[in-house]
């Protein structure tokens, strides 16, 4: 039987731009121009608007997006093979995935329980005479950001590298390390996905970097276009992640939608966090101000995550769990960042967390009869 409540239904999603993204489409078969031109220009003028970076490249998606920038400082020789990356272990995956491809170690780093981002004291005991760069994830759209954090960086001399896939357009009081308060423009470059369930979705996949480094944005601009400068004009040995010119037309139509779209999941998200009143359902602390939080997931933390699933499932509540099982944990990793690993916080989010419907398709009454039904949980 369907969900009641559906996790996630990307039809009605995409709904309200179908006529402006059928349009575009068809501008784009009918121009003939299928890969760069205009499009893809225009959306890379609209991401260095939206962030105060002064240089975006849209790229084939948000992995590829953080390969290239890691690639891009290891062709510039800011960063050797060997040196070492700190990460937050609870993170998706794609950010662990993009430091080893690129010949560097992630030192995984246990996040704080209340907001699940980087915990600073840990990133500052996990230093090391290798450490070269940090990669703040702002998971689940919250900004991982402060003064503390960022006088880490300067003080010893690191490289931070946003992983932005979610929290596209989520603003932090406390100024980056160039003055922007923007995320995608708090460091010295960022990583954004455009994958189809994110803040702001293509049609498929898609990327961007970020950054106000001119010389990264050259590097990476030719890395993800065969590593060459001009035409067949080879300076590194470089990938294919360019950007497709149908998914840049539907990414300028969304974009400018971006304030409407996140303040929609922070409306939802004010019900979960008054409405939800069960001992046994944990909710991560409230942001300090509400531009902080894009709410690309809703995640509370349940000791007993079968019971209270099983309580959704009986209910029709759509639900999901980001992430259950951590890098370490995951069979590629298992004999080399799993081997020895103590990481008790990030296991114990993974083993407790569960995501509840947020976006567009779920609506304030849906989300007031969810919370009814979490507040009906009995765990016995
Ligand atoms: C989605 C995501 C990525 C990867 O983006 P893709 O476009 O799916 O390759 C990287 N990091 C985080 C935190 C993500 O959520």
């Amino acid at each position: 039987m369907a969900a009641k409540y559906p996790f996630l239904d990307l039809g009605p999603v995409n709904a309200p731009y179908m006529d402006e993204i059928t349009a575009a489409m068809e501008r784009i078969v009918r121009g003939g121009r299928y890969v760069g031109g205009a499009e893809v220009e225009q959306l890379e003028a609209n991401l260095c608007r939206l962030t105060g970076a002064s240089h975006a490249v849209a790229v084939s998606n948000g992995l590829d997006a953080l390969r290239l920038i890691l690639r891009g400082y290891v062709e510039l020789g800011a960063l050797k093979p060997g040196d070492e990356v700190i990460v937050p272990a609870n993170t998706y995956i794609a950010s662990v995935l993009a430091i080893t491809d690129a010949g560097l170690r992630p030192v995984l780093v246990d996040p704080e329980e209340a907001t699940s981002n980087l915990d600073v004291e840990r990133v500052a005991e996990a230093l090391t005479p290798r450490t070269r760069a940090i990669m703040p994830v702002h998971l689940y759209g919250r900004v991982c950001w402060s003064e503390a954090l960022a006088a880490i960086a300067r003080d010893n001399n690191l490289l931070v590298v946003e992983d932005n896939a979610q929290a596209i357009g989520a603003v932090t009081p406390v100024a980056g390390l160039h003055g922007h308060h923007t995320t995608g423009a708090l460091g010295h470059a960022a990583g954004f996905s455009f994958y189809p369930t994110k803040n702001i979705g293509a049609m498929g996949d898609a990327g961007a970097v970020t950054t106000s480094d001119a010389e990264l944005a050259r590097v990476v601009r030719a890395l993800a276009n065969y590593g060459g400068d001009r035409r067949y004009h080879n300076v590194y040995c470089g990938f294919n992640c360019r950007m497709d010119p149908l998914q840049a037309a539907v990414l300028n139509v969304k974009l400018p939608h971006i304030d409407e779209e996140n303040e929609l999941r922070r409306n939802l998200a004010d019900i979960y966090l008054s409405g939800i009143d069960n001992p046994e359902v944990r909710l991560s602390q409230r942001p300090f101000t509400r531009g902080e939080h894009v709410y690309h997931q809703f995640v509370v933390h349940v000791a007993d995550r079968e019971a209270f699933t099983r309580h959704l499932d009986a209910n029709g509540v759509g639900w999901d769990c980001h992430y259950a099982v951590p890098p370490h944990r995951q069979p590629c990793y298992a004999d080399t960042l799993g081997r020895g690993a103590h990481l008790p916080v990030t296991e114990q989010l993974g083993d407790t967390c569960v995501s509840l419907p947020i976006t567009r398709c779920t609506s304030v009454d849906d989300v007031a009869a969810i919370v009814g039904i979490i507040n009906c949980f009995r765990n016995n």
